[in-house]
């Protein structure tokens, strides 16, 4: 029955970029249009909620008696679809304020970025970035939405769009506590009248909402928490449904965690891993948390300190007896309660990480390839938990295939006799790792090599210097101590001659190294680029010269390598030949290739020149290509 309008009804302009999302809904949301009633049952549900918690310790509020359900209604003759809360309702400034703009303040931004990379937007982006209640214009080509207030002096309003460029707010009359919002459903679009067809979707993505759903007045959903009923009880497809409702994953969830501890703490939990990484994992914005009840009354959806933040990716709910019942949001962040959670919390989740990596390598590994970027951070921050994490990272290595990882034990065990140390290589990619020079010695040796080809790498490492009596260590330190091979100094210069030459490359590259010496490390190419002692690795440095323009690199070690033939060669022209220009030339060319294999090389301009000037003089040669 529609209210009576008793005041003029004002209009509101929405804002260019909530015009922009509106016309994105209405025209690229194709995919599984059903979930916009998801979306307005958890806006009934969240109103609920705020109600249910406020009675707690407030009485003076607008039918405090009113039973806490949810209605919907299909009526096929009018085509509309209506939901109806009695939850905490809206003042006019929400209406505008609220219902005027979207939630999440990434989410204009995110979908147009996924505009931009031409990927289409579906309904895993809702649920993520929460276009909520405007998803209701992907089936409606018209809302009203009529709402009152909790508060005991509030008066009714009425809002209505037509989803294009503004919305229209008036005063009614309305005796009932909180919101209708009446969907006048689109030519083709109704099914969403139809009484089975809303059952049908209520059972598959709100089975779980706290309070009971009414379709046409009869109930359609189960209340009863699962996380109360026994760990034999549950079923896997329950736990699975029970994991989309509450992650708005559209996949199955990669296992689950089921808790129930008494002690100093007591909570019922479950917890789950999901199977993919959600979008915006690393975004700034990322908002989701776990859920957190009190005493089974559910306090909020996005709690972040049930978990440190290299879990962050877990999903679930967590139900203690020791919050206070009236808990704020402030308090949940500062508790002692909260602290005690998550530390059994977190040596959970570790304990079954654990488990996988032990008799499920598949489990473990697929949890990597999702999280571990994230999970690897926890090394710089989880101080207890330190040990397990350790054991628990994965990398790749000179004796795994490309996109296969190995633990640190594994390969202590894989370590070659005599070996004490454990050899890591920074890289922006498996493939130029696996070309760098640096690893000819240790290739030609049979010694594996840890090859670090994700930028995290670079801040994890450095916290990790030993691994049970083993020293971790990059091969791109100057001081290595490697064996020397015997043979190898047979072809290699004199001792004299390298000294010469040695003081030569010094005269030409003056100041732009730290120091030129011969190289244990090189088979087959002439010359590499090594870290000084004080100085940090190439990756790092790349990463400080991101983050700070003007960082300037430290200097490094030229290594040359005294068996190839490009320096011998240079050894000869310098003792018998006056053809200082091309030595010089040459020597210029090897330490700016070197910098360009780090991509450290400035200016590429000089460098191209130089080689052009080379190759210039070697065609004019008789001298041919090997
Ligand atoms: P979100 O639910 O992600 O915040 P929505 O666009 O779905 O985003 O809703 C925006 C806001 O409008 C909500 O945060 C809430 O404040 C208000 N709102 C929506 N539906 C209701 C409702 N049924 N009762 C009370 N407030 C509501």
């Amino acid at each position: 029955m529609p209210s009576k309008t008793t005041k003029k009804a004002e209009t509101f302009e929405y804002r260019a970029e909530m015009k922009q999302l509106l016309h994105l809904i209405v025209h690229s949301l194709y995919t599984h249009k059903e979930i916009f009633l998801r979306e307005l049952v958890s806006n009934a549900s969240d109103a609920l909620n705020k109600i249910q918690f406020r009675l707690l310790t407030d009485t003076a509020v607008l039918q405090p008696e009113a039973t806490r359900r949810i209605d919907i209604r299909g009526d096929k003759n009018e085509n509309t679809l209506t939901i109806t809360d009695a939850g905490v309702g809206m003042t006019k400034d929400d209406l505008v304020e609220r219902i005027g703009t979207v939630a999440g303040s990434g989410t204009t931004a995110f979908v147009e970025e996924m505009q931009k990379s031409g990927k289409p937007i579906d309904a895993h982006l809702i649920g993520q970035f929460g276009v909520g209640f405007y998803s209701a214009f992907m089936v409606a080509d018209r809302v009203t939405i009529e709402t009152r207030s909790s508060d005991v002096d509030s008066v009714g309003f009425r809002w209505r769009s037509d989803g294009g460029g503004s919305f229209t707010v008036e005063e009614i009359e309305r005796g009932d506590r909180g919101t209708s919002v009446i969907l006048h459903l689109k030519d083709d679009e109704t099914e969403f009248a139809e009484t089975w067809r809303l059952k049908e979707i209520i059972r598959k993505y709100s089975n779980f909402v706290d309070f009971p759903i009414y379709v046409d007045d009869k109930q359609v959903n189960t209340v009863k928490a699962l996380w109360h009923r026994n760990k034999d009880e549950l079923k896997e497809d329950e736990l699975n449904e029970f994991y989309k409702f509450i992650s708005n994953d559209f996949d199955d969830p990669l296992d689950h965690l089921h808790l129930h501890l008494e002690g100093r703490v007591s909570f019922r939990s479950i917890l789950f891993v999901p199977s993919r990484a959600p979008a915006g994992l690393f975004r700034e914005d990322y908002e989701l948390g776990l859920h957190l009840y009190s005493s089974n009354v559910f306090i909020q959806d996005d709690c972040k300190n049930l978990l440190p933040d290299y879990l962050r990716f877990i999903r679930g709910v967590v139900d203690t007896e020791d919050l206070p019942l009236n808990v704020s949001r402030e308090v949940t962040q500062s508790s002692p309660v909260m602290v005690k959670l998550q530390k059994i919390i977190t040596s959970k989740v570790l304990g079954m990480l654990t488990e996988w990596a032990l008799d499920d390598t598949e489990k473990y590994d697929t949890f990597f390839k999702e999280f571990g970027t994230l999970f690897k951070t926890g090394l710089g921050s989880d101080f207890t938990n330190r040990d397990e994490i350790i054991e628990l990272l994965r990398y790749e290595s000179t004796a795994t295939e490309a996109g296969k990882t190995t633990s640190l034990s594994q390969y202590v065990d894989r370590m070659q006799s005599g070996q004490k140390e454990i050899f890591f290589l920074l890289g922006s990619d498996r493939i130029s790792a696996e070309n760098s020079p640096n690893l000819e010695y240790f290739k030609s040796n049979d010694l594996e090599v840890l090859l670090l080809i994700e930028p995290v790498d670079v801040f994890t490492i450095s916290s990790l210097s030993k691994y049970k009596d083993h020293e971790i260590k990059s091969i791109e330190k100057a001081d290595l101590n490697l064996e020397s091979e015997s043979e190898a100094d047979e072809t290699a210069l004199s001792k004299h001659a390298q000294k010469k030459l040695i003081e030569r490359f010094k005269s030409v590259l003056g100041e732009r190294v730290e120091d030129v010496v011969t190289s244990k490390r090189l088979v087959d190419s002439a010359a590499t680029l090594v870290v000084g002692k004080a100085g940090v690795d190439v990756q790092t440095e790349r990463m400080m010269r991101m983050m700070d323009r003007n960082f300037t690199g430290s200097k490094k070690v030229l290594e040359i390598n005294p068996k190839h033939e490009l320096i011998q060669n240079l050894s000869k022209l310098r003792e018998t030949s006056g053809k200082d220009e091309l030595i010089e030339q040459a020597i210029l060319q090897l330490f700016e290739g070197a910098l360009l294999l780090d991509g450290a090389l400035e200016k590429p301009v000089d460098y191209v020149t130089r080689m052009t000037q080379l190759m210039e003089a070697a065609t004019s040669t008789n001298a041919d290509l090997k």
